[in-house]
């Protein structure tokens, strides 16, 4: 008898095979990493989430964490990383800490809007600098004035799918030596292979290429950010109270937090990162680019898709977008097949899908979606 099947009141959870599992290729939250269940089963074992979060097991486990990232981000010396509670609050804190007046930002997609609307709803004198959505910006084009003390990039808008590359972002710092380059890597992390020593600061969530249930949001920053914060608290400038970035830093020091964290994300990101070493990232980077070719051949491929990003050199490893026909009706019938894709974002609700590529997603996995969107007509 199938308890299991009575108890399924949500239509999503039924398939045309009933004993299928789903597989999320949603951009986030998305599938969970392939190896969490067991981590967490360990966890509520050893009463992990119950423990004291100023305790010595609590502090070992911060420790890991930090530890796993920094090897797997090769996170230069002197780069220090925060646990905050999302990559929305990073975009705040970025603000409060590090901008006292003037800000610039490149804005091509939802994401990378918002964090500029932040930056005006502070009161900060804001640039922007726009291309189209679908596109990225050429910086040598762009022209900040030179008082910008912090230029925003979204390293893949995930709204559209498109992903400046990285020698671009690495311009900024030779083109604005003065101003912090902080870069989102929400939906990037840790597929792309990012040096850290030509940006400041970068950030992401837990829920996206790290395949965690959401409500943790990990910012790392270099020494230039702390002096600059320090700077502008020496003044007198308020930057913000428990999360401010000079008490975070105090904590994370010590390996503590600033108040009471998801002690279960810490513990979880750390795992899933210290598996992502153990199988290499080498291999983890080499299984994405198959499987974005795999997923844009797909779109090509039907005639009644196209691959939003006209642009090759700005296609998107991690979150693959297509315009296509039929948008709702087709999310629909892969939905039936257990393949959960994303819809498009914003003003392309019903124009696009959207897929996420993350490192749970397995190559078998992709060969199975990329035949199934070929069916599509
Ligand atoms: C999802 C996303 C965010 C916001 O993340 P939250 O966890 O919702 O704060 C920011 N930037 C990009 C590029 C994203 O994909």
């Amino acid at each position: 008898m199938s308890v299991k099947v009575k108890l399924n009141r949500n239509p999503i959870q039924v398939y045309s095979d009933k004993f299928m599992k789903p597989v999320y290729f949603t951009p986030g939250p998305s599938e969970l990493f392939y190896t969490v269940p067991d981590h967490l089963k360990k966890g509520l074992r050893e009463h992990i989430f119950s423990i004291n979060h100023r305790s010595s097991r609590f502090r070992e486990i911060v420790a890991e964490t930090k530890s796993n990232l920094t090897e797997l981000f090769q996170l230069p010396d002197g780069y220090r990383m925060a646990f905050v509670s999302s990559a929305s609050e990073v975009w705040e804190r970025i603000v409060l800490n590090l901008v006292e007046e003037n800000a610039g930002f490149i804005v091509n997609g939802y994401f990378s809007e918002r964090f500029a609307n932040i930056a005006e709803q502070w009161g900060r004198n804001t640039e922007r600098y726009d291309v189209n959505h679908g596109t990225c910006a050429d910086i040598d084009k762009i022209q900040f004035s030179d008082g910008v003390e912090v230029i925003g990039i979204t390293h893949n808008e995930t709204s559209t799918g498109a992903t400046h590359p990285l020698d671009e972002i690495y311009k900024l710092r030779d083109k604005y030596p003065d101003s912090l380059i902080a870069v989102d890597i929400v939906s990037s992390a840790p597929v792309y292979d990012i040096d850290f020593d030509k940006i400041d600061t970068a950030y992401f969530s837990v829920q996206k290429g790290f395949g965690l249930p959401a409500g943790l949001g990990v910012w790392i920053y270099n020494q230039r950010c702390l002096d600059k914060t320090l700077e502008m608290e020496k003044r007198g400038v308020m930057t913000g109270s428990y999360h401010k970035l000079s008490r975070l830093t105090e904590q994370i020091d010590h390996d503590q937090t600033a108040s009471t964290p998801n002690m279960m994300g810490i513990y979880l990101l750390g795992k899933v990162a210290g598996d992502m070493l153990e199988k290499g990232i080498d291999m983890i980077r080499r299984e994405s680019r198959y499987k974005a070719a795999l997923t844009y051949e797909a779109f090509e491929k039907n005639p009644h898709m196209d691959t939003f990003v006209k642009e090759q050199n700005y296609r998107s490893q991690t979150t693959m977008v297509a315009s296509l026909e039929k948008s709702k009706e087709w999310i629909a019938q892969l939905e039936g097949k257990g393949i959960i894709v994303g819809n498009g974002y914003g003003l392309y609700k019903e124009l696009q899908i959207r897929i996420a590529n993350f490192p749970t997603h397995s190559k078998e996995q992709f060969e199975r979606l990329s035949d199934e969107l070929l069916k599509l007509d």
